[in-house]
């Protein structure tokens, strides 16, 4: 199979490339390392209305690929834009009132969206959640609980959220409902992660929500959840965070006085070959899920999960060299969106910045040993742990 894009793809890819090379000009006057995207609430909704205009928040699977690649790689705030968190649930499970107010706004780049699952007990297993919604009347729930480690809270316009509307354990009960976050009775705190940023906690206080903002089923969250998640990334923005890691690291060496160095260069090569592979790999996923390209076969469940796995740990591995072969450079920290870096700094603090940073992939999203659990049983059909 040719796991190259059409050429019409690739004409897109540089107009994508030439647009974010336009608007990230302007990026150094709106630094905000506090933010996961680096920069201030201001500029990241500019920057979704323009690419939004030119329809990028509506694209077929293969351009919506190199877009999400391209724009990770460029370090543009257009990762987690409310249609990459929300765009599935909103049009698979909203009501058609819903769908007709909410998906036009946020194909338009206008509002700012945040998931919020997980809680203090319930992470990679969701059937801890704890929150609550009850009925206040005929067609309204009120909802009371806490949420943690949601991005973006703090900025988005409404939220994307699972309660507990009975008393079953587990995965049943639970019911996705969409919060308004400018609501009195919803509270956001900023926590600091380690490399700077924040993730948000989220308190309901009794937020009243009408029916019309419940999403599918009362008693459906489960099911749903799951296939929202599966569809919230395709993996395309961790692989340009890839490129660009690498084009970072070839810079750096290309710079050094270590550039002769034998067992450097092998590690470079090295980290060339893993990137190629990665990106093969999230390429084959694709066009097995999408039918992309002239050979499209059936999609197959087992290549996103192997995807997340190779991915988040070819990022690790890439810090992890980063940090070698920059030696005590390589310990020197900044944010790269510290408007002045440390110039003692490797890649002016970046790589140390990336091993922090990359940590989390492996845990979120689907932990990569629950991924591999499934890529085990059924890639590999083996029996259930504990069958
Ligand atoms: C940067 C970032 C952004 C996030 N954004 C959001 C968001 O927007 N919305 C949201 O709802 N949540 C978000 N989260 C939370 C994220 O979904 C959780 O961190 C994730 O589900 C893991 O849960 P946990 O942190 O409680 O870790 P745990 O689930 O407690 O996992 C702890 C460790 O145990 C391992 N582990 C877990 N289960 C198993 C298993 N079955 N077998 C073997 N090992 C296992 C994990 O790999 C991990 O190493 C975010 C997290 C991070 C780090």
């Amino acid at each position: 199979v040719d796991f190259r894009f059409a050429e019409d793809v690739e004409d897109f890819r540089a107009e994508v490339r030439a647009f974010l090379g336009e608007v990230m000009a302007g990026a150094p006057e709106h630094m905000d390392p506090t933010d996961l995207t680096g920069l201030d609430e201001g500029f990241e909704r500019a920057v979704h209305r323009r690419a939004a205009l030119r329809g990028w928040f509506n694209l077929p699977a293969d351009r919506r690929y190199v877009f999400e690649c391209e724009a990770a790689r460029a370090a543009a705030p257009l990762v987690d834009t409310a249609v990459v968190l929300a765009g599935h649930a909103v049009s698979a499970f909203g009501s058609d009132h819903l769908r007709a107010w909410l998906l036009p706004l946020m194909l338009a780049g206008e509002v700012e969206l945040c998931i919020a699952y997980s809680e203090e007990d319930a992470g990679s297993d969701l059937t801890g959640i704890g929150c609550r919604a009850t009925r206040t009347g005929p067609a309204s729930w009120a909802l009371r609980g806490r949420k943690a480690m949601v991005t973006g809270a703090h900025k988005a316009d409404w939220c994307l959220t699972v309660a507990r509307t009975g008393e079953g354990p587990g995965r049943s009960d639970l019911t996705m409902f969409l919060v308004d976050m400018h609501d009195p009775a919803v509270r956001v705190e900023r926590r600091p992660t380690m490399n700077g940023w924040t993730l948000d906690d989220i308190a309901f206080d009794g937020v009243e929500v009408p029916d019309a903002h419940v999403l599918g089923g009362v008693g459906a969250g489960w099911r749903q959840m799951a296939s929202a998640v599966a569809a919230e990334r395709s993996g395309a923005s961790w692989i340009g965070f890839a490129h660009q890691v690498m084009d970072l690291i070839v810079d750096y060496v290309r710079q050094s006085p270590d550039r002769q160095d034998p067992v450097v260069r092998d590690l470079v090569a090295r980290c060339a070959v893993e990137v190629a592979d990665v990106d093969r790999l999230s390429r084959r996923a694709l066009w097995t899920a999408a039918g992309v390209g002239s050979n499209p076969s059936e999609a197959d469940p087992v290549y996103p999960a192997m995807v997340k796995v190779a991915v988040t740990e070819l990022l690790q591995h890439l810090a992890q060299a980063a940090t070698e072969i920059a030696g005590l450079a390589g310990l020197v920290w900044a944010s790269p969106f510290d408007p002045e870096p440390p110039p003692s700094g490797g890649a002016g603090g970046r790589f140390a910045w990336e091993y922090l940073e990359r940590v989390h992939g492996t845990i979120s999203v689907g932990a990569n040993e629950v991924q591999r659990d499934a890529i085990a049983r059924i890639g590999l059909g083996l029996p259930r742990r504990g069958a």
